[in-house]
């Protein structure tokens, strides 16, 4: 009898001494895996972005999308998301805050793929379905709607000037400040939020005139300027630079690549 309670004492002792470890124990976050050798040949092969970092920025590009993709789904409506279209979108997703190592989406839950554009409604059938991307509101606060084809096009074509996904993830970077203006405040300093504001109103001026080379989309709203100009900033940042410089250096100022990758010619800091 004594023996058993012994046995009964010391094990409540030791389920006593086991909580208290776990409870102390600093909850931290599952290390990633391995970043799988056929992702980082689709990065390679398909991402200019990525093909022009150094090394070790190449390996933190790598955890970013796994940890872009640990926290948001991507699900196909009625089409199969391939690990190709998982490596694009988060890739999309990391580019404009590459230089923002601390940087969340934390108003982006999951990515939906339909096969091509789509309309208003979301209806791909019919005349009125000339939507590529975007970022959804109201009930679809959270998500984001994307073409597959367009997102798998915009890689492939290595000399245009747009990328649908990108130009969506640029809005939520705008939207985090609480208002989608153009303006993206988290980003830019304050000093600079005027210049980029007058720059910004000049080129749509341009665009009207039809004098720039801007996508004329952009004329439509600050926001939608801000969003196709971060296109062609991250898709031809060499064009962009001896086209316009004063909006390539503003756009510098705004996302601050790294003089380890792309975009960063010509780039001077003062
Ligand atoms: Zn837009």
């Amino acid at each position: 009898m004594e023996t058993s309670l012994l046995i009964i004492f010391v094990l409540a002792v030791l389920v006593l001494l086991l909580n208290l470890l776990l409870r102390t124990k600093k909850k931290e976050p599952l290390p990633l895996p391995p970043f799988p050798g056929s992702w980082r040949e689709i990065l390679a092969t398909q991402s200019e972005f990525y093909a022009q970092l150094d090394e070790p920025s190449k390996s933190a590009f790598e955890k970013r999308i796994q940890q872009f993709l640990s926290q948001v789904r991507i699900t196909g409506v009625k089409t199969t998301v391939e690990d190709l279209d998982k490596v694009l979108v988060a890739a999309s997703a990391v580019i404009p805050i590459f230089a923002f190592p601390e940087w969340e989406y934390i108003n982006l839950r999951e990515v939906l793929l339909y096969p091509d554009s789509f309309n208003h409604d979301f209806e791909q059938q019919g005349s009125d379905r000339s939507i590529l991307g975007m970022v959804g509101d109201g009930a679809l606060n959270g998500a984001m709607v994307l073409s597959q084809h367009e997102l798998r096009q915009a890689f492939l074509n290595k000399t245009g000037k747009a990328n649908t996904a990108i130009h969506e993830f640029v809005h939520l970077v705008d939207k985090t400040d609480g208002a989608v203006d153009g303006i993206p405040e988290i980003l830019l300093q304050r000093q600079y939020v005027l210049p980029w504001l007058q720059a910004m109103q000049k080129e749509i001026r341009k665009i009207r005139e039809n004098r720039s080379d801007i996508n004329p989309y952009g004329a439509s709203n600050e926001a939608e300027f801000f969003a196709v100009a971060a296109e062609y900033f991250f898709e031809r940042p060499d064009l962009l630079e001896r086209k316009n410089p004063e909006l390539y250096q503003l756009l510098v100022l705004i996302f601050r690549p790294s003089p380890a990758g792309p975009a960063q010619a010509g780039f001077t800091e003062g």
